[in-house]
Order: structure tokens, then C-alpha cells, then sequence
């Protein structure tokens, strides 16, 4: 068994009921979510666009190897209709990204792990700091908390339940 964080972001839509039926499809294909992050709400990064994206990161034990694990949550970004442009940034329904797999530390074309954009990003660090404060990035040889205490992204993140 694998431990895996997955990030889940979505702008458009329904987003609570989205993240609900991606955790229900996580489970029945991908793993066991074993904890889940409060959910955060943040400014679209790295596109203009004025709606509002809604993030949480996961903890999830699987069976599945890396490649497999991309497969299978395509396949759940898919069933839940999100739409590729091809144009890099995109309004989209879901989104799920793998940010760390065990201590894997791989970059091929179809995969990169540690996500390269986890450090960079509030609205990643924000979640993941509550699920893995003392997690060492096995890149950059920081935990998940000095990465959030270094990290320059003053996009604004809320918090927004328990
Ligand atoms: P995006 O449109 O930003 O969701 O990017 C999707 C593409 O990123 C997919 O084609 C994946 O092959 C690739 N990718 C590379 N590394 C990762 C990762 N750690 N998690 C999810 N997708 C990844």
C-alpha cells in the first residue's frame, strides 16, 4: 500500500456536490481516503477569470502504481465532465492532482511527483499543512510546514469549514 495526498480544485459548477461524487468515485476505484482537509476557497491563480476556486487535499492509501493512480483519476476527471482546451489554465469542473506518492520523486512526460507547482501555491500548502505539516518534500528537503512558512503566494486563501 501507497500513501498518496491528492488535491481537488474546481471553479465552475456545483463545486461541493462535484467534490462529493469525486471522493464517492476515489473510493470506489483509486483507494481509501483515509483523512480529508477543510475546504478552501481562493482567487483563480494564473488566469484572469473573476470565479472563485474551491480546493481540499486528501490522504488516500492505494493499491494502484503511480501511473495507474493518473489513469484512474482521469478517468474520474473525466466521468465528472471536465472539458480540456489544450490552452494550459481552464475554467474547469475538476481538477485532481497528485502532490506527493510515498517519497516518489519522478518527472517524466506524463508524470511529475512532488507536483512541481505544490510549493508555489497557498491554496495547495494551505490544505496539505493540515494532513502533513512534517511531510518532507523529497525534492527540496523541507517539510510541508517550512515550505508554507517560505511560500511568497499572497493570493488570498479562506478556510471555509471545521
Ligand atoms: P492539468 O490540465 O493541469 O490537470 O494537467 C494535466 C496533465 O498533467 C496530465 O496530462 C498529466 O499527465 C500531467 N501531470 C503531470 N504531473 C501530474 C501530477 N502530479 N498530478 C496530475 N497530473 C499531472
Amino acid at each position: 500500500m501507497s500513501k498518496t495526498y491528492l488535491l481537488l480544485g474546481a471553479d465552475i459548477g456545483d463545486k461541493r456536490t462535484t467534490f462529493a461524487k469525486a471522493k464517492q468515485l476515489i473510493g470506489e476505484s483509486v483507494g481509501r481516503i483515509i483523512r480529508e482537509s477543510s475546504l478552501y476557497e481562493s482567487a483563480a491563480w494564473g488566469f484572469k477569470n473573476d470565479t472563485t476556486f474551491l480546493n481540499q487535499v486528501l490522504e488516500v492509501e492505494t493499491s494502484l502504481s503511480p501511473l495507474d493512480l493518473l489513469d484512474g483519476l482521469q478517468k474520474i476527471e473525466n466521468e465528472l465532465g471536465r472539458t480540456r482546451s489544450g490552452n494550459g489554465y481552464e475554467s474547469r469542473l475538476i481538477d485532481i492532482d497528485i502532490l506527493f506518492y510515498d517519497d516518489l520523486v519522478t518527472n517524466t512526460s506524463e508524470l511529475t511527483v512532488p507536483h512541481p507547482h505544490l510549493h508555489k501555491r497557498m491554496f495547495t500548502l494551505a490544505p496539505l499543512s493540515e494532513l502533513a505539516l512534517n511531510y518532507i518534500h523529497p525534492v527540496l528537503h523541507k517539510s510541508v510546514s517550512r515550505l508554507k512558512a517560505e511560500c511568497t503566494d499572497r493570493g488570498v486563501v479562506r478556510k471555509i469549514n471545521g
